[in-house]
């Protein structure tokens, strides 16, 4: 059988140890979403193809292979964002979002990659806030899956919402007049810190409203993300 060549633009999510020296790879891809690949070899000193192999690379892969099991034979780096490690929080955060990308990523979402590289960016390269950065991270996924959030209108009366707000699958934000009884209470600060960004929000309450939202993303996708990461900084 001959075995074909595919190009993928694609960031590294994970990578695990497989026999003496290859790694496992998933990759996440504009064309073909999730893929899984062998980086051959790539443990041994001097492996020419070991930073394909690394979390966090982005760059245009070449695989052969077929039926979806591939290897890696070339790889031209576009990003290694390796500069992201250099924080503890910083990296957490972007370990976050590799996380949510590849849950998300079944399908092909050449959207949510482009929005992850510029997430996973922000916090290697600019001084924003981690927080502030899942923050918006985590909307841009909710209003990537069709429903923005509004957190200073109420959705169903449209009221300006002056205090605490609730989530309602079916309405979205809604006020404590047109809420009912399952709907996902939302407390005042953290309703504010999600309706105007106000970045000097105190770091409970950036992180108390990014528990919130991924919680949303798990009501309207049932996809749970960033689980670990929201537990081991509690
Ligand atoms: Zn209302």
């Amino acid at each position: 059988m001959q075995a074909t060549a595919i190009k993928v633009k694609a960031i590294a999510v994970r990578a695990v140890p497989y026999k003496e020296s290859d790694m496992i790879v998933t990759l996440v891809s504009v064309e073909s979403g999730k893929i899984t690949a062998t980086a051959r070899g790539c443990l041994k000193p001097k492996a020419k193809l070991r930073y394909s192999a690394e979390p966090f690379n982005f760059g245009e892969y070449v695989l052969q292979g077929s039926g979806g099991r591939y290897v890696i034979t070339e790889c031209n780096q576009i990003e290694s964002f390796s500069s992201v490690t250099a924080d503890i929080e910083r990296y957490y955060a972007a370990c976050m979002i590799l996380e949510s990308l590849e849950r998300l990523s079944k399908e092909p979402q050449p959207m949510l990659l482009a929005r992850s590289l510029s997430a996973i960016s922000d916090l290697a390269y600019s001084g924003k806030d981690a927080d502030c950065v899942i923050t918006s991270f985590l909307k841009d996924v909710i209003s990537l899956n069709g429903l923005s959030l509004d957190f200073l209108h109420c959705n169903v009366c449209k009221c300006d919402i002056e205090a605490d707000a609730y989530f309602s699958d079916r309405d979205g934000i809604v006020c404590r007049h047109c809420k009912s009884i399952t709907d996902i209470p939302i407390d005042a600060m953290t309703r504010a810190y999600l309706g105007g960004g106000t970045e000097d929000a105190p770091h409970p309450i950036r992180q108390k409203a990014n528990i919130l939202l991924s919680n949303l993303v798990y009501q309207m996708l049932g996809v749970r993300i960033g689980a670990h990461y929201f537990t081991e900084s509690i």
